[in-house]
């Protein structure tokens, strides 16, 4: 048997998660089927890295991930290991697949540091203590940014100075694209039809959150930008607003440019406009009558619906809304909200099918709705898996 299990690696600045996939499963090598869902042989997070609690380096919780492994009887050196899939943020124009890790690659991902600060260094230290650990394996970098690269000009342009935009590389990247591109998918299997036929807005609202509209299973826009702080409103982020707003929180506020970005990551969205930023929470406070909690609800709600409204635009034909990540595959309410008043565009929610709770994959819409209305959960590392396993499978 040639080797077919990935391991995923999600390396944050103080946490690893991993997941080990075997990608045959029961799948036929001479007629392999791409949306065969694959075993899921281990999985698990190190957390508190460089902490007193936790692994003192990213060097150490990898072994700490290896000898988990080894005790299930798949360690790194075992020889069914294919790849290791590393999940990289941000690919810039230059990472637009899943790409085979060299040094020249390592550099290159190193070069985008300056547009995902928070993230790349994090992910390239996994990809640094992975191939020192296992030089002679196949390593993958798959890209957040990857899926959106196929946006056209004229949604990944901002309309600023082009000079000034393309000497920065300032212009539309989108994130979360993992998710849009398995759940894009996914839809289409749902519907029964064959990803290139369908048109899927896809709403993934997790604590981050963001919108994408897929034509043919190809991203055509995305709400995110050159970072994952545009678009929807989120769980501690305020999504789209005037850039005059950060002009005036510094002239009139007196607040420095690291101020501002803490303000508008850490500290607005759900969490700015009422104090916390997770809906269940939220949802309990409506429950009692709280308005901070309601007025949260319904920014949250109306920008969504916003977005949902512009893609059927975008798209010109919608077959189906899609709702995924934490808040999507969970909240009822969001979803009943977000898609409420929509019927003149087609799209009818289903109160009783909306309000049953479920992992599957299902429907939510009336048997007479022209856009079908789908919960589909999101599953980042079986498609990171698939991504990487695509390059190296013998
Ligand atoms: P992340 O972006 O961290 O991967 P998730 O996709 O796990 O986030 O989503 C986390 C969010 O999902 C939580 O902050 C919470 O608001 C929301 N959530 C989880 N379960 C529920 C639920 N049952 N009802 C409403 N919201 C939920």
């Amino acid at each position: 048997m040639p080797p077919s299990h990935v391991l995923v690696l999600n390396s944050g600045s103080s946490s690893l998660k991993y997941q080990l996939l075997d990608m045959t499963n029961g799948e036929s090598a001479a007629a392999p089927d791409p949306d065969a869902a694959p075993e899921r042989k281990a999985t698990g997070i190190v957390e508190h890295i460089g902490e007193p609690t936790g692994p003192a380096d990213h060097t150490e919780a990898l072994e700490a991930v290896a000898d988990e492994l080894a005790a299930r009887g798949a360690g790194l050196d075992s020889p069914d290991l294919a790849a290791i899939a590393h999940r990289v943020v941000h690919g810039g124009t230059r990472f637009t697949r899943p790409t085979l890790i060299t040094d020249d690659v390592v550099a290159e991902i190193e070069n985008l540091i300056p547009l995902a600060p928070l993230h790349n260094p994090a992910n390239l230290t996994g990809v640094r203590v992975a191939r020192r650990l296992r030089p002679d394996l196949p390593q993958v970098a798959v890209f957040d940014t990857a899926f959106h690269s196929t946006m056209p000009q004229s949604a990944a342009r901002y309309a600023i100075d082009r000079t000034v935009a393309d000497e920065y590389g300032i212009r539309r990247y989108g994130f979360h694209g993992t998710s849009h591109a398995y759940v894009s998918r996914r839809t289409a299997r749902l519907l029964g039809k064959d990803p290139s036929e369908v048109n899927v807005i896809v709403l993934h609202l997790g604590n981050g959150a963001s919108a994408s509209a897929v034509r043919g299973g190809v991203c055509v826009d995305t709400s995110m930008g050159l970072t994952p702080l545009e678009g929807l409103v989120m769980g501690t982020r305020s999504g789209d607003l005037d850039p005059a707003v950060i002009f005036h929180l510094t002239r009139v506020a007196g607040l420095s440019p690291d101020e501002v970005d803490t303000l508008l990551n850490k500290r607005s969205g759900l969490l700015g406009l009422c104090g916390d930023n997770d809906m269940r929470e939220i949802g309990r406070r409506i429950a009692e009558g709280d308005e901070a909690a309601q007025l949260a609800f319904d920014v949250y709600t109306h920008r969504l619906r916003k977005y949902v409204g512009a893609y059927c635009a975008v798209l010109g034909r919608v077959d189906a809304v899609a709702f995924t990540a934490g808040v999507g595959e969970n909240s009822a309410a969001v979803r009943g909200a977000a898609l409420d008043g929509l019927e003149p565009l087609g799209i009818e929610i289903d109160a009783v099918r909306n309000a049953v709770r479920g992992s599957a994959e299902r429907l939510v819409s009336t048997d007479t709705s022209r856009v079908a209305v789908a919960v589909v959960p999101t599953d980042e590392e079986r498609e990171i898996a698939q991504q990487a396993y695509s390059l190296v499978r013998p």
